[in-house]
């Protein structure tokens, strides 16, 4: 005869009411970002995403709240001077801001927020909120690789691809203000790459310091 054992109570840190994390996953355009922010989003149902504000008109395919928050200049301009966003920043020829309100109540919380902003965005939040960012950076292979990536559309003129080469190439050089740099030779790999990440970042004592019940009743002052 099996006696019942009785129930371990093992914590498991996720489940725990630990503060959320600020995610950053940042690169030139042609190195993947897109795809594993994806990725990201469709299997860590624990992830989401921080929705930017931005006044670059939609491209086809693109929904309104969902992959930007459209808006006018003045409508950006206004949002500025209310203090409503994170951080925001002059992306080439349009303005980009992350709204404040949703990620700061969201951390609290305890949800994690995927970005996908710039390394001039990176830099204000990681000035702000040191301790709640986690900044990747991906990179392609090699040079030659990303112009293969950005000129495979095959319907830009020679101008169009040197200008994103110039701003690929001005993106990059930002490289050293990331805590991890992974790069993306194979999406699969990639993508495990950047999970770990995520999933060591969670483990973060600091995250997790009196969280774990026990630990804390150990801990206390007066144990
Ligand atoms: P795209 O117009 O191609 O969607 O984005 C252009 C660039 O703007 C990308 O590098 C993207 O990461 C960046 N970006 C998107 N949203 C934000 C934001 O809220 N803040 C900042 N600083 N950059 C952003």
């Amino acid at each position: 005869m099996t006696t019942a054992q009785p129930t371990i109570a093992v914590p498991d840190s996720d489940a725990l009411h630990r503060r959320g994390l600020m995610f950053i996953l940042s690169s030139p355009s042609g190195a993947g970002k897109t795809t594993v922010s994806r990725m990201l989003l469709e299997r860590d149902a624990r992830l989401r995403m921080s929705v930017s504000v931005t006044t670059r008109p939609p491209r086809p395919g693109e929904i309104d709240g969902r992959d930007y928050i459209f808006t006018s200049q003045p409508g950006f301009d206004h949002m500025v001077e209310e203090g409503e966003f994170l951080e925001w920043a002059q992306v080439f020829d349009n303005s980009y801001g992350t709204p404040k309100a949703e990620v700061k109540a969201g951390l609290k919380d305890g949800k994690d927020y995927l970005f996908d902003i710039d390394w001039q965005g990176t830099q204000q939040l990681y000035q702000k909120m040191q301790a709640d960012v986690v900044r990747v950076f991906l990179l392609p292979p090699s040079i030659d690789e990303l112009r293969r990536r950005l000129t495979s559309r095959g319907t830009d003129s020679a101008e169009v691809i040197a200008a994103r080469m110039e701003r690929a190439k001005a993106e990059i050089s930002h490289w050293d203000g990331y805590d991890y740099v992974i790069v993306n030779d194979d999406i699969d790999v990639c993508f495990a790459k950047v999970t770990q990440i995520l999933a060591a970042e969670r483990m973060r004592r600091a995250r997790q310091t009196g969280l774990i019940p026990f630990v804390r009743e150990l801990t206390a002052p007066d144990a």
